[in-house]
């Protein structure tokens, strides 16, 4: 089974009450191969919700406690609901015995390998989201929707 970002499969969990739709993604789930999961939803956050980056830094130094994720303003921290929500989609991964998961690319969350720069201007870094780096450290092979055709390509599924 596959883990993937629910908003990839047309679920409104994105912060502003969209989705980010992948018609590849939703056939996934559509032939019961993959399971829908949206880790800032299930740390706790309201749908829709203030846009957030991680600031200095990316989700490995999150989840050492050496970096925050906050809203444009800085006044909201979320870096705790970030983390449960990792945590939380950790423990379906394990609970589905999923090898692989497919997530929204560049999201504090989600975003495998570049994420947005903590600057809210759209410039991206090297570094993992917050629940991407968490299935990574814990052996779960991370594709985004950018180089799904790879995922395609070399998995049989
Ligand atoms: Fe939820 Fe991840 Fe999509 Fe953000 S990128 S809406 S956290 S599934």
């Amino acid at each position: 089974m596959i883990l993937v970002s629910a908003c990839l499969c047309g679920v409104n969990c994105k912060y502003n009450g969209e989705n980010n739709l992948d018609e590849r993604v939703l056939k996934l789930l559509q032939e019961g191969k993959a399971i829908p999961v949206c880790p800032e939803q299930l740390g706790g956050q309201e749908t829709p919700r203030l846009a957030h980056e991680i600031v200095d830094g990316d989700g490995e130094l999150v989840l050492k406690g050496e970096a925050k994720i906050l809203s444009p303003d800085g006044k909201e921290d979320v870096t705790k609901e970030f983390v449960k929500g990792a945590t939380e989609t950790l423990n379906i991964a394990k609970n589905i015995g999923a090898q692989y998961a497919i997530l929204k690319a560049r999201s504090p969350s989600c975003g495998f390998g570049k994420i947005y720069d903590g600057t809210f201007s759209s410039n991206k870094i090297d570094g993992n989201g917050v629940t991407a780096e968490l299935l990574h450290k814990n052996g779960i092979k991370i594709f985004t929707e950018e180089n799904l055709e790879e995922f395609l390509n070399i998995v049989d599924i």
